[in-house]
């Protein structure tokens, strides 16, 4: 693999796992740079905002060097485009993700035709993990610890704290 190459990171992180994490450290050992392009689709509802989800990731990867997080909206192509950067990398967990991501990836490239997506597998121990069911595990007040980083396991926390605290007083 070319050192001296970038590699963008897209997704919701809503919010960030430690299996996105995995994918970032394996990432920033590959490539030169690795830009964690945060997404703001205005058709998605996010649980965490834009700003939260960004301050999150830059939180957990502040030890490596390499990584930089930001934001975009509109097409992920077009983005790449802007920034002219058009090595994508995506995580595969398990069969269930693969029909998805391969039709992002074609879809991608049909877009743009420079645009080519690299996909890596996490450990084991995170092949398991998605944002929606740590999200779903906090929510029912389990302990999200080996799932999350510490920063986003006191969001969690504080989060759907005070959404019960809203469902007791209402
Ligand atoms: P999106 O809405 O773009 O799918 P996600 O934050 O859910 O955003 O995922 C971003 C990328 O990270 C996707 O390629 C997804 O497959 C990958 N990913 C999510 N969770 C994990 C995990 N536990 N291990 C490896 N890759 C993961």
């Amino acid at each position: 693999m070319n050192k001296k190459i970038s590699a963008v990171y897209p997704g919701s992180f809503d919010p960030p796992t430690n299996g996105h994490l995995d994918i970032v450290n394996k990432s920033s050992c590959l490539f030169s740079k690795i830009i964690v392009a945060v997404t703001d689709n205005i058709n998605k509802k996010y649980t965490f905002s834009l700003h939260k989800r960004v301050d999150l990731l830059q939180k957990s990867t502040k030890h490596l060097k390499n990584i930089r997080v930001v934001s975009f909206s509109g097409l992920l192509a077009d983005y790449l485009g802007k920034i002219n950067s058009f090595i994508l990398i995506r995580g595969l967990r398990a069969l269930s993700d693969f029909e998805y991501e391969f039709q992002l990836a074609l879809m991608n490239r049909k877009l743009n035709k420079r645009i080519e997506t690299i996909f890596l597998i996490p450990d084991q121990s995170y092949a398991f993990l998605s944002s929606s069911m740590v999200k779903e595990v906090a929510m029912l007040g389990g302990d999200t610890a080996d799932f999350v980083p510490s920063c986003v396991e006191e969001e969690l926390k504080k989060h759907f704290a005070n959404l019960s605290k809203f469902h007791c007083e209402k």
